[in-house]
């Protein structure tokens, strides 16, 4: 049996994989079980941040390997306070709770806002209002803040409290808000799994006023747009508002799994004693990966980021067979005329890996992904695409 068998034998079946087995890498291009080689513009999905195989990643991984791997939360560590102290003092928020993916740092936002909440408004007051087409995770309570129906309907009941707005409509949240207590609003700044749509100024800014007004917690849920992805920080910068909780995971420890949901003044102190918990949460491993790369997203990395994402902009906007072009930094969406499962496969078999998000071709290099191999990736998608 060959390792492709044996998994659609022995792996539960819930993932279309494509019909490629990556075996080994360096940065942002990847080697099948054959040998040949792609040029990365996935990275696992947003997540391993500086490529495969980095070796200054590596180095920190190794090195924290060699002193310890774990000891859970009952004891101190250096990664974890190190780690939380960094986000913080890069972001303005005042405390940091670590787990292990995107939807266990979304949990967490959701416990804390429907904590806060309870506490100032009421037990009555829980509901968390999300985003229609928004992507939240896989857990029965983020998926039910997930917005988008298709997701739902196998496995109901999901937790209940959850409302869901569009995109774009204040005033329809703003009624909302004035029929029934939200205790809570999360949202992406760009929608990633909904097809990469970057939300309005006026609207991210509008949820943020009302946010303050009514003194309702604003989640920004971080995991694919977060650690650099947008060519700021985090993608709540490029909207010039201050989140009251963030959540992140994917590009974090790039490559290893961490989550991390940071809390701001308002609901610093929400969270006490048993209120919550992980064991794996704040792995120094994993927080030693984060370390060094939160460290390497600085001013120069995230200029270049902005500088890549023109020029991917700039060369597919009105490229033939490309309808349109979305995202902010280094998430992009391309509407392309042919099926973009069909422009993915084409550009698999010419050595370049990309992904989809709804029925839009999805890139999402790595950050640091030198421009000649870009251009090269640019130019098969172009050819793919006609
Ligand atoms: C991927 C993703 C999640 C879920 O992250 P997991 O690590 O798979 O649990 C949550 N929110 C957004 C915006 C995501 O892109």
């Amino acid at each position: 049996m060959n390792i492709k068998e044996m998994d659609r034998q022995y792996v539960a079946g819930t993932y279309r994989r494509f019909p490629l087995e990556i075996v080994s890498g360096k940065g942002s291009v990847v080697r099948d079980e054959e040998g040949k080689e792609y040029i990365d513009l996935g990275s696992g999905i947003a997540v391993t941040s500086f490529g495969v195989a980095d070796e200054e990643w590596q180095r920190a991984v190794t090195e924290q390997i060699g002193k310890v791997q774990h000891m859970s939360n009952l004891y101190y560590t250096e990664p974890c306070a190190r780690l939380a102290e960094l986000l913080c003092s890069r972001t303005g928020m005042k405390k940091v709770f670590f787990s292990n993916s995107g939807a266990e740092a979304n949990e967490c936002a959701i416990k804390a806002a429907r904590k806060y909440s309870a506490e100032r408004h009421g037990a009555e007051c829980y509901t968390i209002v999300t985003l229609k087409n928004s992507f939240h995770g896989r857990t029965l309570t983020t998926l039910a803040a997930t917005g988008q129906e298709h997701y739902h309907e196998l496995f109901q009941p999901l937790t209940p409290g959850f409302a869901h707005v569009a995109a774009g409509d204040l005033a329809g949240l703003r009624t909302l808000a004035d029929t029934v207590p939200v205790a809570g609003i999360l949202i992406e700044c760009v929608q990633g799994e909904g097809g990469v749509v970057p939300l309005s100024e006026d609207f991210v800014r509008g949820v943020a006023a009302l946010a303050r007004e009514r003194d309702i917690p604003l989640m920004v849920d971080e995991v694919q747009t977060g650690n650099g992805r947008t060519g700021q920080l985090y993608a709540y910068m490029n909207y010039g508002i201050q989140p009251d909780i963030v959540s992140t995971a994917k590009g974090l420890a790039g490559g290893l799994p961490l989550g991390a949901t940071l809390l701001g003044d308002k609901v610093q102190n929400v969270l006490g004693y048993g209120d919550h918990g992980s064991t794996f949460g704040g792995n120094p491993v994993c927080c030693a990966a984060a370390l060094s790369v939160l460290r390497r997203i600085d001013d120069a990395l995230l200029a270049s980021v902005r500088e890549k994402s023109a020029y991917l902009f700039n060369v597919f906007t009105g490229a033939e067979g490309i309808e349109s072009v979305s995202g902010i930094g280094l998430m992009i969406g391309l509407k392309t005329v042919k099926p973009a499962g069909d422009v993915v496969a084409a550009c698999m078999q010419r050595g370049v890996l990309c992904l989809t998000a709804k029925d839009k071709v999805r890139l999402l290099p790595a950050l640091n992904i030198p421009m000649p191999l870009l251009e090269k990736a640019a130019e098969v998608i172009r050819e793919a695409c006609r």
